[in-house]
């Protein structure tokens, strides 16, 4: 039978994962749950962050932002400070699931996840962001963009947990858009997802895309488009993306309706964005 652990401090979490037989860090559950129902996830022991102060907080650290680990998707969705400073990140989060799940979801939980079908990680992968982890061997930060090894494989190492996710400011020129596309309800996974950041630092503009559900893991691309008008920015994105997409197909549809969805949506995003910096 699986036992649940409620440690009161990072440390004695991070020796707990150390010394269990097969133990999982549990965040909210979401996921957690489902796959214990379907009888497809086994672990004899759950090491519970809720009792741990300090990793539901919010705040500036210089010129980023950290999110701890607890912090709910939700938060991330309303939150005043993520909305400003990280506005692309808190539309990505906003279209997780549905208010339920995301009430319940950590921001750990989420990007441990490792699916990739996740729809945080495209924002999170333009954006930058680092996730920082703990283990009793100390501390290490991993890149967004290192995270996503494989399908459903993180760099994450099995006696280390997620302490916090950073992102860094946006430049002063930049725009950003995400968009999902659903094909089988309006909070169902996605079928295709983008995050687009255009950021223009006046000698230079760059396009950075963010790919979720069309690969086995998400995807980052960036391309230059200085010189570029919003015709051509969107024939390099999708000629950009291409060897990035990869499908897996399942019930939401085959490798060719995701190979169009995964342009289409590319092609929204892209053009969003880029109006709205030169808006
Ligand atoms: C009905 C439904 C629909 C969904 N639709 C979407 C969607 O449209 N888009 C989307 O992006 N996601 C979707 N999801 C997935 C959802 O985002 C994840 O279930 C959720 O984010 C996982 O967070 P959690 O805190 O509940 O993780 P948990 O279930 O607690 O854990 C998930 C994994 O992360 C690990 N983990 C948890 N916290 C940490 C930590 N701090 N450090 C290290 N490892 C940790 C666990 O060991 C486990 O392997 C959906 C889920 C459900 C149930």
């Amino acid at each position: 039978m699986a036992h649940l652990h409620r440690p009161e401090t990072l440390a004695e979490a991070c020796a707990l994962l150390a010394e269990l037989d097969d133990p999982m860090v549990y965040g909210g559950g979401t996921a957690i749950q489902i796959l214990l129902k379907q009888g497809i996830l086994f672990a004899d022991n759950f090491v519970d962050l809720a009792l741990i102060p300090g990793l539901r907080e919010i705040g500036r650290n210089g010129s980023e932002l950290r999110a701890g680990p607890m912090v709910s998707v939700r938060r991330m969705e309303t939150d005043r400070q993520v909305r400003e400073f990280a506005p692309l990140a808190a539309s990505a989060y906003r279209n997780v699931a549905n208010p339920r799940v995301r009430n319940t979801a950590s921001v750990g939980g989420n990007i441990a996840h490792g699916d990739y079908r996740l729809d945080p990680p495209t924002a999170l992968l333009v954006l930058d962001a680092t996730v920082d982890v703990a283990s009793v061997r100390g501390t290490r930060s991993i890149p967004v963009r290192e995270f996503f090894v494989d399908f459903q494989l993180t760099a994450l190492e099995l006696d280390e947990l997620i302490t916090a996710i950073r992102i860094p400011a946006v430049p002063p020129r930049a725009a950003g858009r995400f968009v999902k596309n659903s094909s089988l309800s309006a909070n169902d996974w996605p079928c295709a997802s983008a995050a687009v950041l255009v950021v223009d630092s006046g000698a230079k503009r760059e396009v950075r895309i963010g790919l979720g559900a069309v690969a086995p893991v998400p995807r980052y691309v960036s391309f230059d488009a200085t010189g570029l008008n919003d015709q051509e920015v969107v024939d390099a994105a999708i000629e950009a993306i291409a060897p990035a997409v990869e499908p897996i197909p399942d019930v939401r549809g085959g490798v060719e309706y995701k190979e169009r969805l995964a342009r289409v949506t590319v092609e929204d995003a892209v053009r969003g964005a880029w109006k709205d910096l030169d808006a």
